[in-house]
């Protein structure tokens, strides 16, 4: 542990990168805001999951493998997913198994997205419906409800309970609502819409629990009557019960920071008593498809599933191992613009990699890449180096332990390939060769020898793109002419 680079991790709540001290080495604790299980997942939900997955990988090289706790949730409750429910079901059971019946076929295929894009499974994957009230977790929405009752910073209303931000600013200890997204809650409730519903005091009061119609909603009973809760509350609950009432990172997209997060944070430390519930908070970027927004209506709304599956994007199906790699391209704080042609850069990137790399002996990873990841994952740089360690590898084979050793931490897993023109054996003994070749004329400067081998492969249909990696050595990408 001792010869670890030190950890640095932007923090959204302080607007800089950190020295990550965690609170207990020997158990590094992590939460990540996992899907709402209405529908298959899209290509955005992916970008945590990967980006996490990254974190949690680091964090076990760095800590011990053991030493590292990562939950990421599952909600299984929202409107959607009980109107959905609600449309099938036939009364011989009740709403709440028609709805986690309908939520296993989601999360199934959620799953097995996830394995394609070689994400780890985190510690825990636990489920909202299994904490609301069921008594049976160390820690469940229900109490932590009553005891922001109690402490006056939550109010019952109609069947409703709501949250006052205004009630908890009054109380000394908590942090200020409004910190992590640096808003002022003057200013919001000077900016609010007027909010006509009759029970809330407040404009910004957000919703703790909701009256359920036994009827039509599925529902859990509880103090202020059968009801179900809010979406915040779900995961201050979850994260409580199996990570702690404080613990190290907590993740998520850039869109959680408000109020989803920021709401997380007024429930967890007003219940506990605490002035923070995470250390650290983390939050990727956008991602964009082909440049714009990705929506249903525009046409560009792509599941992870019609990647992997379809042909709907770009006309052919995707590898899970190219999905991941284009993913990673980008630094996760950056907006990605998901398209086509970054996916193929991605293909033709691993194509490469899997002449090198077999995966079969794995050594230790590179430091370099290490030191990468540890300064707020920056896995732009990471795959950078890792051009020049193939070229070290193609050259010295008893690097390649290491290389191999180093996409493993990245989450990286070759295959060969089929590319659309040329057939892999064909690519494997006559042109791969040739690549090689040629970066080794490079290196010597025997340029005649180079432009040779350069036309020559041209002739075969292969484009070579040549650039300079970080350290400033030759490095060459490839790509079929189509
Ligand atoms: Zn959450």
């Amino acid at each position: 542990m001792s010869t670890m680079p030190k950890l640095k991790l932007y923090n959204t709540m302080s607007r800089t990168k950190e020295v990550f001290e965690p609170l207990d080495p020997a158990n590094v604790r992590m939460y990540v805001c996992g899907p709402t299980v209405y529908d298959y997942a899209h290509i955005g939900n992916a970008r945590p999951m990967i980006v996490f997955d990254v974190l949690f990988r680091l964090l076990r090289h760095i800590y011990g493998e053991t030493n590292v706790t990562y939950a990421r949730n599952i909600t299984d409750v929202d409107d959607k997913i009980n109107q959905r429910a609600f449309d099938r079901w036939t009364r011989k059971r009740p709403l709440l198994a028609e709805m986690r019946d309908l939520t296993e076929g989601t999360v199934a295929q959620f799953n097995k997205d996830l394995k394609a894009l070689n994400v780890l499974d985190p510690t825990h994957t636990p489920r909202a419906t299994d904490f609301v009230a069921n008594g049976e977790q160390p820690m469940d929405m229900v109490r932590i409800i009553a005891k922001l009752v109690e402490r006056g910073v939550a109010y019952a209303a109609e069947g409703h309970v709501l949250f006052s931000p205004t009630e908890m600013d009054k109380l000394p200890g908590l942090p200020r609502y409004g910190a992590l997204s640096r808003r002022n809650l003057d200013d919001m409730l000077a900016g609010a819409r007027v909010d006509v519903a009759p029970y809330k005091r407040d404009p910004m009061d957000f919703v703790l629990w909701k009256p359920s119609d036994p009827e039509t909603e599925p529902g859990w009973n509880s103090p202020w009557g059968f009801g179900r809760p809010g979406w915040h509350i779900e995961c201050s609950a979850m994260a409580g019960a199996l990570l702690g009432e404080q613990f190290d990172i907590h993740g998520g997209g850039i869109d959680l920071v408000f109020p989803h997060h920021e709401n997380e944070i007024a429930q967890s430390c007003c219940a506990f008593g605490l002035d923070k519930m995470a250390s650290i908070w983390m939050h990727n970027g956008f991602l964009q498809v082909e440049g714009r927004k990705m929506s249903k209506s525009d046409g560009n709304f792509v599941t992870i599933d019609e990647l992997l599956t379809t042909d709907k994007f770009g006309g052919r199906s995707w590898p899970g191992e190219v999905l991941r790699l284009a993913m990673l391209k980008t630094h996760y704080r950056q907006p990605i613009d998901w398209t086509v042609r970054a996916l193929e850069e991605a293909e033709a990137t691993i194509y490469e990699w899997s002449l090198v790399g077999d995966q079969q002996e794995v050594g230790e990873p590179d430091p370099q890449v290490i030191d990468a990841l540890a300064s707020d994952i920056n896995t732009s740089f990471a795959l950078h180096r890792i051009h020049q360690l193939r070229s070290d590898a193609a050259q010295y084979p008893e690097l390649r332990p290491r290389f191999n050793a180093t996409l493993e931490l990245l989450g990286i897993r070759l295959r060969k390939l089929e590319t659309a023109t040329i057939e892999t054996d064909e690519f494997t003994t006559t042109v791969a060769p040739l690549i090689l070749e040629r970066e080794a004329a490079r290196r010597a400067k025997d340029f005649a020898a180079s432009d040779r081998i350069r036309d020559e492969l041209a002739a075969m249909g292969i484009a070579l793109k040549d650039g300079k990696d970080a350290d400033g050595n030759p490095t060459t990408t490839w790509e079929v002419k189509r």
